[in-house]
């Protein structure tokens, strides 16, 4: 199978494939773009041309079912998760290019409020947000880069209020302010669908996700430095905004609906000073329409493939992982082990815990249930888990920031906001929805009918039976 390795290719076989429809001119960037990307949400991808007359196309939902997201690379779905962990494994060094598509176009002068056609996305959102807009910055400290996507407010003609969750980005800010220097970062908006899904792979810091999407293209990704600092992007990018974190400064940031289908509140936070644009002549901008398949599709799968691989260090039993859908791809993991010891669930769930921050809920199940499908995994936990013995419940540990749950009961500072100390507190709960490995008689086989799987209805069938004279009323 072929792996699209460019975005526009990518979009021409889904438009191909009547999964990339068009809609008419001048649809308005306040609500009514997203709201139709959201009708159309795993159906199709949308392309907006002239959204409110803007020159720039937006583009919404090209990555938003899992199987388009396997054949985006080439594999079948089942093989999706393991191509994804042999790549983010073996990442591949990136290949410095002098001339690029996404510099094409410069500008020294501008205004991103106008410049980009920036979508206002949910009812309560402070106004428009980039969605889809990959982070980069490097390490102050190693050099090394880290790629992250974080929602982006437009607050003026160069600033940009951005969240930025405790992770690698954070650690890059807060050293760099502890030397009291800006950061230097660009946001990339309209990459490849595969450099998009590695992006968002859990990897070691100083791990370079380019790298990982090279080695999910299969050859090293093509990338150039910025014009106005020295951070590397993806070179057949749409759009580069180029800038830097200056250090101590804060602007209020939120509310902004996020991906657990709530907001989040109104704080103070950093800030990005725009120095730069770049983009391709006729460049299209990509967005991410929050909480909607392909915002919890791009945060679940690349975090399946890399908690496999995490738990695989230390079980090699376990078979499969699954974040549903249902916990918005972030906080409920499925995992289906081989069982061979009693206690084998519990070690499974203590090291899911310490995955991802994220992760909340945890459910273990045995290899004849698939993580995949949320009805059997709650037919396990209804028929084989019994809260006594099989329930695992930590408190007071570090979860979502954005799970609005964490919120309740805790206090609110001056300004009405949870101190960051606190935010985010969880507690975290697993369960041991495995069989026991040994049992009397029948009481854990599961139902079969002899020859169910071998049924050929074709053979079977009779389409030609007179049905109307069997079933005669008087
Ligand atoms: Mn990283």
């Amino acid at each position: 199978m072929n792996k699209f390795t460019q975005l526009r290719p990518w979009l021409a076989h889904l438009a191909k494939t009547n999964r990339l429809l068009a809609t008419k001119k001048n649809v308005p960037l306040k609500h009514e773009l997203a709201a139709i990307a959201k009708k159309l949400d795993g159906k199709s991808s949308v392309f907006f041309p002239n959204p409110d007359g803007h020159a720039i196309p937006v583009v919404s939902g090209f990555m938003s079912s899992r199987s388009w997201i396997a054949e985006a690379m080439g594999v079948s779905e089942s093989d999706l998760l393991s191509a994804y962990r042999v790549a983010a494994d073996n990442p591949l060094p990136c290949h410095l290019v002098q001339e690029a598509p996404c510099q094409e176009v410069v500008h020294q002068e501008f205004d991103v409020r106008t410049l980009l056609p920036v979508p206002t996305h949910s009812e309560h959102d402070s106004g428009p947000y980039i969605t889809a807009g990959l982070v980069i910055a490097k390490n102050p400290k190693t050099g090394v880069q880290n790629v992250s996507i974080n929602r982006i407010q437009v607050n003026s003609k160069d600033r940009m209020a951005v969240l930025i969750l405790p992770r690698h980005l954070h650690v890059f800010q807060q050293a760099a302010e502890e030397m009291n220097q800006p950061l230097p970062v660009a946001v990339v908006i309209g990459v490849d669908p595969l450099t998009l899904l590695a992006s968002q792979a859990i990897a070691p810091i100083d791990s370079d996700e380019l790298e990982i999407a090279g080695a999910l293209h299969g050859t090293s990704l093509d990338v150039v430095k910025c014009l106005s600092n020295d951070v590397i992007v993806p070179a057949n990018a749409e759009i580069v905004i180029e800038g830097h974190i200056p250090p101590k400064v804060r602007e209020l940031e939120g509310p902004f609906g996020e991906y657990p289908k709530y907001y989040s509140s109104q704080e103070k936070r950093q800030v990005i000073v725009v120095d730069m644009v770049t983009h391709r002549k006729d460049p299209i901008f990509h967005t991410i329409v929050p909480a909607e398949l392909e915002h919890l599709l791009l945060g679940s799968i690349p975090r399946e493939a890399t908690i496999l691989s995490h738990l695989r260090r230390s079980f090699p039993g376990v078979l499969d992982v699954h974040l549903s859908l249902g916990g918005v791809g972030r906080y409920h993991l499925y995992v289906q082990i081989k069982k061979t010891h009693e206690g084998l669930p519990k070690n499974v769930i203590s090291g899911a815990f310490s995955s991802h921050y994220d992760v909340k809920h945890v459910v273990v199940v045995d290899e004849d249930v698939n993580v995949h499908d949320p009805i059997q995994v709650e037919w396990a936990i209804a028929t084989r888990f019994q809260a006594k013995r099989g329930l695992v419940v930590i408190h007071d540990t570090q979860g979502s920031v954005l799970d609005p749950s964490t919120t309740v009961g805790l206090p609110f500072d001056k300004d009405g906001v949870i101190p960051a100390q606190f935010q985010g507190m969880s507690s975290k709960m697993g369960l041991d929805a495995t069989k026991p490995l040994t049992y009397e008689g029948h009481v854990f086989t599961k139902v079969k009918i002899p020859g169910e799987d071998a049924v050929n209805l074709d053979a079977v069938l009779d389409p030609q039976f007179p049905m109307a004279s069997y079933l005669k009323s008087n």
